[in-house]
């Protein structure tokens, strides 16, 4: 019912033999506790540098033996429907081809699907209920440490289910990243760019985001984890600690967590909670948490959305939770989340950016407006909403029609050199450019939905006639979509001219 050990590793080994075009089979740096080899996969479609990567992680817990199959199939799947031009069914839900052709032309798909190697082993053949991975813990015969609690985020400090007991189920081990099989994880965050990842465990039915170790407050960035004492098997000391999570990324972890749970839930109608991982219980030392702690903690590092999966629902007693006789219901949920997760995680501007023009400082500026400048208000961030509602199915539409495509790339080039120059003012001729694609691009898409999103930009767009970008900007953070456009003074041109 379940593949062993040997069984994903030579699906993997066989996957990267015959379709080398698309998989990549990577040997991790460090053998497991006992010795076992531990492999990643890329999979990606078509060539050219590195890309926007999202990590997907199977098997940390041993005993939760559905998802290094969820996570191996998925690769199948997503493969099968891009190499056959066929829609992705899962059960309700249906993920067009062409959403897939763009997952995999845009993305690189990092997967490691069995990280706990020698915890499957010994689930299989010895202890259906083991977690932890085999390490042996000198001066006492308790066996095997926790690798979700061994990752360097206030690695240590035994807030709720955390602790420095090596006999307990949630040992944090000897010190942050003492064990191979964490290390190998963390060397692929290290070693390339992650924008997403999600560590995919079994069960309860959740997608839960940062923070586990403490509730979440938007208002005081200074209060943070990189200023917490954190003395070792010690409970957090501050009392009533809440830590920083800017409005921004809660906002991107509620509507990414959102679009994750409508996936699953229109498989069969299961209903996931999508919430901080805290709503479980309090923890440190998670992948989840510190795959997005690293941004803030090392100002060098870039970004990464990190998430946990709980796939499955209780199903009467612990084992069948863990591992239910008929695990394909479940299996198919989750896959239906990863894609969700997947598809989220394409950056239009970036994605029409590398494809027109090697153009990264382009993409920078702009991607600079929206996190130091948008970001910072509630309309601002309403509007980074909108865009990221659109941006998908509008890199779609702009992928089947070449004009359109190269006429926004011009746009984007443009809007990116204004972007740098806080004087100059948007012409006529700017604004009827972008007023060109978004009306040509509302043409295209039919969900009423989007058109509504398209109508909004096209107004605001209207409105910035003679703008100068400062201010241009500066509406955007005061005026949300849809709202109604203030009056401009002393505007030029032949502002709403046109119907
Ligand atoms: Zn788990």
């Amino acid at each position: 019912m379940y593949r062993t050990v040997a069984q994903l590793d030579s699906q993997m080994q066989s996957l990267a033999m015959w379709f080398p075009g698309y998989f990549t089979r990577i040997r991790l740096p460090e053998a497991s506790v006992q010795g076992r080899p531990v492999h990643a996969l890329r999979l990606r479609a078509g060539g050219g540098p590195e890309r926007r990567g999202v990590l997907l992680v199977g098997g940390t817990h041993a005993r939760e033996l559905m998802n290094p199959d969820a996570v191996i199939e998925l690769a199948v799947d997503l493969f099968v429907s891009y190499a056959t031009n066929r829609d992705l069914v899962y059960g309700g839900k249906t993920w067009p081809a062409s959403d897939v052709k763009l997952i995999l032309e845009a993305l690189d798909i990092w997967l490691v699907p069995c990280a706990n190697p020698d915890g499957r082993v010994h689930v299989m053949t010895v202890d259906g209920m083991w977690r932890k991975n085999r390490a042996t813990n000198p001066g006492t015969s308790c066996i095997g440490v926790d690798l979700n609690r061994n990752a360097d985020f206030l690695w240590g400090v035994t807030q709720g289910q955390t602790s420095c007991s090596p006999c307990s189920d949630v040992y944090a081990g000897p010190s942050a990243f003492s064990e191979p099989e964490t290390r190998n994880v963390k060397h692929l965050l290290d070693t390339h760019r992650i924008v997403t990842f999600a560590d995919v465990h079994s069960y309860s039915e959740l997608i839960l985001w940062p923070w586990g170790h403490a509730p979440t407050q938007t208002t005081d960035p200074k209060k943070n984890f990189t200023k917490l004492p954190t003395p070792k098997c010690q409970p957090i000391q501050v009392a009533g600690y809440q830590e920083y999570l800017s409005p921004r990324d809660l906002q991107r972890f509620q509507t990414v967590g959102g679009r994750i749970r409508d996936a699953i839930t229109a498989v069969r109608g299961r209903t996931y909670t999508s919430e901080a991982s805290i709503g479980l219980y309090p923890t440190t030392g998670t992948w989840s948490d510190y795959v997005y702690s690293r941004h803030i903690a090392s100002s060098s590092l870039g970004k990464t959305y990190g998430f946990t999966f709980e796939t499955g629902p209780w199903m009467g007693t612990a084992e069948e939770s863990f591992h239910p006789a008929d695990p394909r219901p479940v299996i198919r949920d989750a896959k239906s989340g990863m894609v969700a997760l997947l598809q989220q995680s394409i950056c239009a501007i970036e994605l029409i950016g590398a494809r027109f023009f090697r153009a990264q400082a382009e993409v920078k500026a702009l991607q600079q407006v929206r996190d130091k400048l948008l970001s910072t208000t509630d309309a601002g961030r309403d509007w980074i909403e909108l865009f990221e509602r659109v941006e998908g199915p509008a890199v779609l539409a702009m992928l089947g029609d070449r004009e359109l495509l190269s006429d926004t790339a011009e746009l984007v080039k443009r809007a990116s050199a204004l972007s740098k120059d806080d004087a100059t003012e948007l012409t006529d001729d700017e604004v009827d450019a972008g007023l060109a694609v978004v009306r040509r691009l509302r043409s295209r898409l039919e969900d009423p939905g989007l058109r509504k999103d398209l109508r909004a930009i096209e107004t605001q767009l209207e409105a910035l006639r003679g703008t100068p970008m400062s201010k241009a900007v500066e509406r955007l953070m005061a005026t949300p979509p849809g709202a109604k456009a203030p009056a401009r003074s002393g505007a030029k041109g032949k502002a709403g001219a046109r119907g």
